[in-house]
């Protein structure tokens, strides 16, 4: 029986003969017409891989490891360091098997991991994503690199949200931040706010306490969202005072440049008040990174991007897995084993691709073989 491979585009599949490289893999062999030049950005070289990995947190890393374990020719593309959210987690305690983890040790663990099955890393960041003519996709990199393959995977993860009050920009890096790990060292013994009543405010204010002498938790309600364990943590710690019902109106600074004080609004009242701090660390949530995609993938009122059980989009080939695709809850774990799903299935998609199966067009709803 064939492979069905859902779809929606209409696009024809890409040709995928090619050789095999020595261990086996098959290289694509790929020749898409169009220029690549459609963003601005001047191609300057052209590679070609199986899978396309955009993005190097645990989805992505997760990804390449079962792609490259599958002999597939895979590049995982990363702006930054490998780790995602993982390096914004001092610890990871809900790993199975790592009782207690720190998020930079586990990210090393995954990209070792991940290359030595053969899967490529390299530096730069995502400019576009798209489905050529042919059926065969062209990612590319601002840096001019053009990467060709048959199938994606975007595991792109997401971005914190800003409060988007005056101050919180033009204080950045001078006192705001968004990744208690990278900053909380620079707050030793000063007096700091977290503001948010989620996982991330209740874990990173009780971990920025390691530094901070007194670490105002500022919620905008008067009940956390955050599960029972951390909330019970953050209440034990003497050095948090919660600070409830009230949101940052503004934050300010001294003359040397520095954050020195936010005032803030009671949402029940509607009093005005302040709080000298020297720090602010906002964990209000995050934004899934589908920019390079969203405008052509079917995705949810809050733009994450919706997949079948396969983690396939509504375009052939392309997968996405972790933080950016639309779920119930965003863990760790979650993002390796939707990882897991999408380089299984786009092995699966390839291998119907190179031998030939008809491509089966059929709804939004997954494989059946
Ligand atoms: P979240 O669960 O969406 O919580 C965001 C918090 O920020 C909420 O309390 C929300 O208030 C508040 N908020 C949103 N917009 C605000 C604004 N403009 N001003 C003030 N407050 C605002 O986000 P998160 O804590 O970043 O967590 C994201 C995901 O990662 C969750 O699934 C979480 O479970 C997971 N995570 C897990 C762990 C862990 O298990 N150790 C650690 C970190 C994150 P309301 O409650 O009033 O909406």
């Amino acid at each position: 029986m064939p492979l069905t491979v859902a779809s929606n585009s209409g696009a024809p599949s890409p040709s995928y003969g090619g050789d095999r490289t020595p261990h086996g893999a098959v290289v694509c062999v790929l020749r898409p017409e169009e220029p690549a030049d459609s963003q601005g950005i001047n191609v300057e070289t052209t590679q070609e891989y199986e899978v396309v990995i955009v993005g190097a947190g645990p989805a992505g890393m997760c990804a390449a490891m079962y792609a490259g374990r599958s002999m597939l020719r895979t590049v995982v593309i990363e702006r930054g360091a490998s780790g995602g959210e993982l390096l914004n987690t001092e610890l990871i305690e809900d790993y199975p098997g790592f009782e207690s983890i720190e998020g930079w040790d586990l990210a090393q663990r995954f990209e070792a991991h991940a290359r030595k099955f053969g899967a490529e890393f390299v530096q730069g960041t995502v400019a576009s994503v798209r489905k050529l003519d042919d059926g065969s996709f062209e990612t590319l990199t601002d840096d001019g690199t053009r990467y060709l393959s048959p199938a994606v995977i975007v595991t792109a993860g997401g971005t914190p949200v800003k409060l988007n009050v005056p101050g919180e920009a033009e204080y950045a890096g001078k006192g705001v931040s968004y990744c208690g790990i990278c900053d909380g060292a620079f707050f030793r013994n000063h007096t700091i706010a977290v503001i948010g009543g989620g996982d991330a405010a209740t874990e990173e204010a009780d971990f920025l306490t390691r530094y901070a002498d007194k670490v105002y938790l500022i919620h905008r309600r008067d009940q956390f969202r955050a599960s029972k364990l951390l909330q019970k943590r953050a209440f034990e710690n003497p050095k948090i005072e919660v600070v409830w019902n009230k949101v940052v109106e503004r934050i300010s600074g001294d003359e040397n440049g520095l954050v020195n004080r936010i005032s803030l609004l009671d949402t029940v009242t509607s009093e005005q008040s302040e709080l000298d701090v020297t720090g602010v660390f906002v964990f209000i949530g995050f934004r899934p990174n589908t920019g390079v995609i969203a405008d052509h993938v079917e995705h949810d009122e809050m733009g994450y991007i919706v997949t079948d059980t396969s983690m396939q989009t509504s375009i052939p080939g392309l997968f996405a897995a972790g933080d950016l695709r639309a779920q119930l809850v965003r863990q760790v774990t979650t993002a390796v084993g939707d990882a897991t799903t999408a380089a299984m299935a786009a092995e699966k998609y390839l291998t119907a691709l190179r031998d030939g199966e008809a491509v089966v067009i059929e709804g939004h709803g997954g494989y059946t073989v």
